[in-house]
Formats: structure tokens, C-alpha cells, sequence
């Protein structure tokens, strides 16, 4: 029988969200994820998914990369399936797990049954197949406590399976159980790790990247882009709305003061991120703000674009040091990509003494001779939509 890929379910119990929701998610976010590795019958069982190939055409190492970065596994193991019986077990070992077997000094064997009409208790088989492979195999000692390799064996409603240590799974929740929010997306370091997230928390998104041409350069809208497509796997196919920002840039550096110019610049993208979510039925804006880490991050300055923004504003990384971002960005694979050295829009038109706590109606006096809505207006008409991922 064919190798198949076992995935334990994460957080299942979630008030307010029920487990059908949740594993239908789940199912449709890796059958999206196993097409360009061949076609694969996808189901779930007593708290595990299983991914099996249909034919051998599969792509059996892609499909597995692919199910790492599913949203809402655990974990994850490649199995063999066999019948239920143990001398069907303990050959499927030996030959399934062969390299790992020869290889390892210590093992022992756990065996599991959800079928209650399994002849064997699960000590039985374990102690069985654990006392035959010992045999087999002299380079092994057995340790029940810290062995070197563990051999799983589960005896479910319609298969045994053999497999394994699983792997680490991607955690958090299936993309799109928790709905959909608009992210914020520069080139910097920290958007992409605040998008991830949110995914992983289980939040479809749009990106929306404010761009200023000819300040900021054609390639510096194409990093972003990339950056958005590195994120697919996890997320799922993208949606860049690319908003024209350059002609509110230029108007705020003609009639407001200097020292004003980031935070009336970051409300206008609030302004505009609130209205890209209307439009596509998004229900938060998510950003990669952290406290403390520029002039427009005081916690006053987050109050002073919050208040254009009728949806909450989510900020994960706020509370995170630097490093444990960049170490996020490693291990998602954006951080390269994030340091190419182009401008970007907060960059071109930086005052040179930000004001770090704005005055209460200070910032309402600098808006007044704006015509808000218009420049609003025309940013959103003309925004281009770019998308990525398959
Ligand atoms: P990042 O590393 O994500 O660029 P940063 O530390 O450089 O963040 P800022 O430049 O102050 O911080 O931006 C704060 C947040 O505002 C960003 O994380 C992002 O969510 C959003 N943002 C900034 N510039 C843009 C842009 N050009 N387009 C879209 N969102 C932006
Ligand atoms: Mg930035």
C-alpha cells in the first residue's frame, strides 16, 4: 500500500467555533496546497486528517513540505498503512522503517487503538512488535524513556499505521476560520511576520501596500510583491491592492507642518486600509507596528491613526523585540527578501524632528485645509490589484 501523510488537529475545541467548521477549513486549505503535487484523497478522522495519494504519480516529498506550513496541524508523520493485524505491523516496521531502524541505538515502541475490537491491548502489541524488531535489529536497546527512535503503531477504524516521531505541524488555526482582515504590507522586515501571525491565528488576508512612485522605485513595488508570494504557502493564493500614494504624500508636504508629516501620512493609510476592508468584507486591519521602535510607534502616535480607523487594528509583533522578529522572518523565509535595500514610502519624505506625542487637536487643525474624502476617493479608484500564488 501506498505511503500516506498523517496529520494531527490542533486547538479542536474552540468556543464559538465548531469542529465541522474548523476541519472543513482545514480541508480545503490542503487539498488548495496538494494540487500541484498530484491528486490525493483528503479526509478526516478522530482528530486526524489523512492525506493519501491516489496513484503513484504523486509527489509524495512536495506534498509533505506543503503540509508543514498547513494552519491548524500539530504535527505531522509520513505512515504506512497495513491491515490490522500485528505480524502485518511488525513487517511493515521492518521494512517501512528499515533505515531508521539500522540506524538507531535506542527505540521502543508505543502502540495506540481507537478500535476497541483489536484483539491485542495496546501494551500487548506494543511489547509484541517492540520484542520481534529487538531481534531483528541487535544494534538496538530498548528505552522506554529517552530512545533514540519511537515506532508508532495506530490501530484506527479501517487501517493500522506504522510511522515514525512526527514532526512539528505549522500550529495555530486553518486560514479563514477566524475571517478576513487587510494587512498592511511594506518591504520591511516586520509586516510580513505580522501577517503570518495573523494566518496563523486563522485570518484569510488581503495585502494592501501603499506605493509612491516615482519617489519609491518600480522595483520596490515588485519586492513586495515577492514578499506577499513568499507568504503563500502558509496563507494561501494573495491579493495585493496596490494603492497610489504619492499624490497624498505630496499635498501633506505642501500645506502641514514637518513634524506632523508621518502621522498625518500613517492616518491616510489607515483611512484607506478601513475602505479596502469595507470593500472586500474584511473585519480588522492588521500592521507590523511595535512599540517603541520609531517615532510613529509611541503609544500615543498608534491612538492618534487608530482613531480614523472604525476596525480594530491588529498589531502582533507589537510587544516583540527585534531579533525575535528577524527570527520569525528566517524561519518563514522572508527576512532575505526584506532586506534588499530599496526605499520605501515612509522613508522618502521623513521629517527631520517627528513629532513623538502628538497635542490633542493638533493633528485635526493640520487635516483641516485637507479635502480628506477626495484624496481618499482618488487613492482607492486607482488602486491596482496584483495576484499571487496558486
Ligand atoms: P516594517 O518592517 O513592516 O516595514 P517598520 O518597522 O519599518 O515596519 P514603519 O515603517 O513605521 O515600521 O511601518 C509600520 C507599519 O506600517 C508596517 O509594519 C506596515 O504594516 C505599515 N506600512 C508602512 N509602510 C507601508 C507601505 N508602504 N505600504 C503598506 N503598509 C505600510
Ligand atoms: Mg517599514
Amino acid at each position: 500500500m501506498n505511503e500516506m501523510i498523517l496529520l494531527k488537529l490542533g486547538e479542536l475545541v474552540l468556543k464559538g467555533l465548531n469542529r465541522r467548521t474548523f476541519e472543513d477549513k482545514l480541508i480545503a486549505n490542503a487539498r488548495r496546497k496538494l494540487r500541484p503535487h498530484g491528486e490525493f484523497k483528503v479526509y478526516t478522522k478522530q482528530s486526524a486528517m489523512y492525506v493519501e495519494p491516489k496513484n503513484d504519480e504523486c509527489d509524495m516529498d512536495g506534498a509533505w513540505e506543503a503540509m508543514k506550513k498547513v494552519f491548524g496541524v500539530v504535527g505531522l508523520s509520513r505512515a504506512r498503512a497495513c491491515d490490522k493485524d500485528a505480524d502485518a505491523m511488525l513487517e511493515t516496521a521492518k521494512t517501512y522503517l528499515h533505515d531508521k531502524l539500522s540506524a538507531a541505538r535506542s527505540f521502543k515502541v508505543e502502540a495506540k487503538r481507537s478500535d476497541k475490537t483489536f484483539p491485542m491491548t495496546s501494551i500487548q502489541l506494543a511489547q509484541y512488535v517492540g520484542g520481534e524488531l529487538h531481534d531483528a535489529f541487535p544494534n538496538l536497546t530498548v528505552d522506554v524513556h529517552h530512545p533514540e527512535l519511537t515506532v508508532h503503531l495506530e490501530v484506527r477504524d479501517d487501517a493500522a499505521f506504522v510511522h515514525a516521531d512526527p514532526e512539528s505541524g505549522a500550529g495555530g488555526l486553518p486560514v479563514g476560520v477566524g475571517g478576513r482582515a487587510v494587512s498592511l504590507l511594506s518591504g520591511g522586515i516586520d509586516s510580513p511576520v505580522a501577517s503570518w501571525m495573523m494566518a496563523k491565528r486563522g485570518l484569510a488576508l488581503d495585502m494592501v501596500h501603499f506605493f509612491s512612485y516615482p519617489y519609491t522605485s518600480p522595483e520596490a513595488k515588485d519586492k513586495v510583491v515577492e514578499l506577499a508570494r513568499l507568504l503563500t504557502p502558509w496563507c494561501g493564493r494573495l491579493t495585493v491592492h496596490v494603492v497610489p500614494f504619492t499624490a497624498i504624500q505630496e499635498q501633506l508636504r505642501r500645506s502641514c507642518p514637518e513634524e506632523l508629516f508621518t502621522l498625518l501620512m500613517r492616518r491616510f493609510m489607515m483611512r484607506i486600509a478601513a475602505r479596502v476592508a469595507m470593500r472586500i468584507g474584511a473585519g480588522a486591519v492588521v500592521t507590523g507596528e511595535c512599540l517603541g521602535q520609531v517615532a510613529s510607534q509611541t503609544m500615543e502616535a498608534m491612538a492618534c491613526t487608530q482613531a480614523v480607523c472604525p476596525l480594530p487594528v491588529l498589531r502582533p509583533v507589537v510587544g516583540m523585540d527585534k531579533e525575535e522578529i528577524v527570527r520569525i522572518a528566517r524561519k518563514i523565509g522572508t527576512f532575505e527578501t526584506s532586506i534588499l535595500p530599496y526605499e520605501d514610502c515612509c522613508t522618502v519624505f521623513t521629517p527631520r524632528h517627528p513629532r513623538l506625542r502628538p497635542l490633542p487637536g493638533e493633528i485635526e487643525a493640520a487635516e483641516a485645509s485637507l479635502d480628506i474624502e477626495a484624496l481618499v476617493d482618488e487613492a482607492v479608484a486607482n488602486i491596482e490589484r496584483v495576484q499571487v500564488g496558486g
